[in-house]
């Protein structure tokens, strides 16, 4: 029932979000995001790196609502604040990072395992900066960009997204900007950043290139539900529409895997949770 009521959601979002109109509404490709990871066919690659993270709080610059999610904007002109390893043969340079969320606790994550929804997802976007000399050139190539995936589940106050959660009112409305700085994007990562699946795919908003190496975290972060409430004050319209639209359901549906696989770079078998059934190890 929620997931009929999800999908729905999603799908009404893309047909009467503004973001969703256009000549590029349409993909074609075979490489698109978010997926379902069906954990027992992900493939175990001990090449798998941990990842190298290596945020400089300074280059954060300002928040902005861009009408379908808040984005945290960093100063990519130099390589200060980059990501490199796991998957990744290049250094990649941060340059946003927002979220997607539900209307409810029930869904909002782009991504799911094994089906499951979570309440919201954290994207850190960085881009090749080894390879190509700016975001724009980035997107449209191959192994242009990377981006960190991070599952949020309702639980425990999030110290370090609250500064986030308080600037929030400012940028209420679709279009509003404000300055936010020193903000060390590292501390919405989980504890663990070893362990995590990765996959070749899409932005999941227009212009959905396939362009993206994907690396979504095993582990969740936890945040309040307060917290969330806060997201979902925001507003997917400008101070001058008549009619006020919540910001909530901002997250594409999900695309078919067509033959890509998804590679971990934990051994399944040593999950903290065992396989339910039909394992027989
Ligand atoms: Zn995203």
């Amino acid at each position: 029932m929620d997931c009929v009521k999800m999908q729905e959601a999603a799908e009404y979002n893309m047909k009467m979000h503004p973001m969703w109109q256009g000549p590029l509404a349409v993909p074609g490709g075979d490489r698109q995001s978010p997926i379902d990871i069906v954990v027992r066919k992900s493939v175990f690659d001990s090449k798998l790196k941990p990842l190298e993270t290596e945020y400089d709080p300074q280059t954060c610059q300002q928040i902005w609502n861009n009408g379908y999610s808040f984005l945290v904007e960093y100063d990519d002109t130099t390589d200060k604040s980059t990501l490199k390893g796991g998957p990744l043969q290049d250094k990649f340079r941060l340059c946003q990072f927002h979220f997607h969320w539900g209307e409810s606790n029930a869904w909002g994550s782009e991504h799911t395992v094994d089906r499951r929804l979570f309440p919201a997802e954290l994207h850190l976007v960085h881009w090749n900066s080894d390879k190509y000399s700016l975001f724009e050139e980035a997107v449209m190539e191959d192994n242009g960009l990377a981006v960190i995936g991070v599952f949020l589940k309702v639980g425990k106050r999030h110290e370090g997204l609250q500064k986030l959660v308080d600037a929030l009112p400012a940028i209420r409305h679709k279009d509003s900007i404000v300055e936010f700085t020193r903000f060390d994007p590292g501390c919405l990562l989980p504890a663990n950043t070893d362990d995590y699946w990765t996959y070749h795919g899409s932005l999941t908003t227009p212009p959905l290139t396939e362009s993206v190496t994907w690396i979504v975290m095993k582990q969740h972060i936890e945040v309040s539900h307060d917290q969330l409430a806060v997201f979902r004050s925001l507003l997917f319209t400008s101070a001058e529409e008549e009619v006020q639209k919540s910001m909530v359901n901002n997250f594409r549906v999900q695309q078919p895997l067509r033959g890509r696989t998804v590679r971990s770079s934990f051994t399944p078998f040593l999950q903290e949770a065992p396989p339910a059934e039909g394992h027989q190890h």
